[in-house]
């Protein structure tokens, strides 16, 4: 059933906004956010849809459509995190409810609302649902609040929101690309200028994201010890680079002369952030010059080094990566999103892009007896918001 008649089983009131905000998928870039890199995700064509009523109360009433779940809590005492009967706040409402915290203390108004949303976004997969429902509302809230400011800044609010407010550690990656989707294009991000820009893909190609079936309750220490990591290489390159403040900072030559003098596990971590961030520079390049092959040259180098530098693959996604880079149509492939299981993205050509699915799938029945779920994507705009 569509969104606006469900809304109706909800609700009384009569739906003003309509609202969409996509997921992403990250190119290439991966683990350079924190070292102030670039990175090159795009928004695809799954997304968090919302349709919601204005209130004259200051309460959020919210039907979560894919939990089959409701709450309603008050937007002007959002520290307290409780609902209106002054239960603990369900953790899924966390993410609205972060998103209002962090637009008030902008000073952006967030007035009240009746609220229905659903999405297409697998959950946990690293598509970054999580960054798609927080932009849903932010867009929501601009429309109904009668303010509006520029998107980046609505991405980092969502970000705010995440951080703060559910406490996730995340980078700006996630809700940037939900906001600045440009279709059939992949967005250049800079994250330590915020310069971005869209970068036309190929033509004809297809974004085929298969997701391992794996996940590794290690993702967060691990992450945190590769930051760490990070941070200990700038520390000790100092000694020679004393301007030195980020990663982002050295190039793939510098770092071939200093790179020597550091603890060996350092230096692999240190050597996978520096090449990643010219992969990413490079990928830009091979994209505005046509050069199909070499952005998937690019995908392939990155998988390599997310596996032996910075040691955050697993057997099933290189089982993954190795099986779709023997098969017909396929450009590049690589573990997309932190690691330690999760998704590979594949570049394929879209006339294969069939093909190429079953015979993934089958083969990775065959070699590890799991079921790799596969969604077929294309570059899609990002978040807006409509009155109705
Ligand atoms: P992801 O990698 O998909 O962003 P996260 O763990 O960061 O995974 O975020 C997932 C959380 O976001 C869910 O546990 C839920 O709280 C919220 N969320 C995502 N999609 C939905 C949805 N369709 N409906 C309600 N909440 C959702
Ligand atoms: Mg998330």
């Amino acid at each position: 059933m569509e969104l606006d008649a469900l809304f109706y089983s909800h609700f009384s009131a009569k739906p003003v906004v309509k609202a969409c905000a996509p997921g992403r998928v990250n190119l290439l870039g991966e683990h350079v956010d924190y070292n102030g890199g670039p990175v090159l995700p795009a928004a695809i064509d799954r997304a968090v849809n919302l349709v919601a009523a204005a209130q004259t109360e200051p309460i959020a009433r919210l039907f979560a459509q894919d939990l089959g779940m409701a709450t309603a809590f008050r937007l002007d005492q959002l520290e307290k995190k409780v609902d209106l009967d002054g239960q603990p706040l369900p953790k899924w409402a966390y993410y609205p409810a972060g998103v209002a915290w962090a637009l008030q203390a902008a000073g952006l108004p967030t007035p009240g609302l009746e609220a229905i949303y659903s999405s297409d976004i697998p959950i946990g997969s690293g598509l970054s649902s999580s960054a798609a429902v927080e932009m849903v509302f932010a867009v929501t809230w601009e429309v109904l609040g009668g303010w509006q400011i520029d998107r980046m800044q609505m991405a980092r609010l969502c970000q705010k929101a995440e951080n703060g407010y559910v406490g996730v550690n995340c980078g700006l990656m996630d809700q940037f690309a939900s906001a600045h989707g440009v279709a059939e294009h992949a967005l250049y991000f800079d994250t330590r200028s915020l310069y971005w820009e869209a970068v036309p893909l190929m033509p004809a190609v297809a974004l085929v994201i298969a997701d391992s079936g794996v996940r590794h309750s290690l993702s967060t220490s691990a992450y945190n010890e590769r930051r760490a990591a990070c941070e200990q290489a700038v520390k000790l390159l100092q000694q020679y680079l004393p301007e030195l403040h980020s990663l982002r900072d050295i190039s793939p030559v510098e770092f071939a002369a200093y790179g020597e003098s550091l603890p060996p596990e350092i230096r692999k971590r240190a050597e996978h952030v520096v090449k990643e961030i010219a992969r990413v520079e490079s990928a830009v390049a091979a994209l505005k010059t046509g050069k199909k092959q070499s952005f998937g040259a690019l995908m392939y180098s990155g998988h390599a080094s997310l596996r032996d530098l910075y040691e955050v693959s697993t057997a099933e996604l290189d089982t993954l990566v190795a099986i779709a880079h023997d098969l017909p149509g396929c450009i590049g492939a690589r573990l997309t999103g932190a690691g330690f299981g999760g998704c590979t993205i594949n570049l394929v050509e879209e006339s294969q892009a069939p093909d190429f699915i079953q015979s993934l799938q089958q083969a990775y029945h065959e070699k590890t007896e799991r079921k790799a779920q596969v969604y077929l994507c294309k570059a899609s705009n990002g978040a807006e918001a409509t009155r109705i």
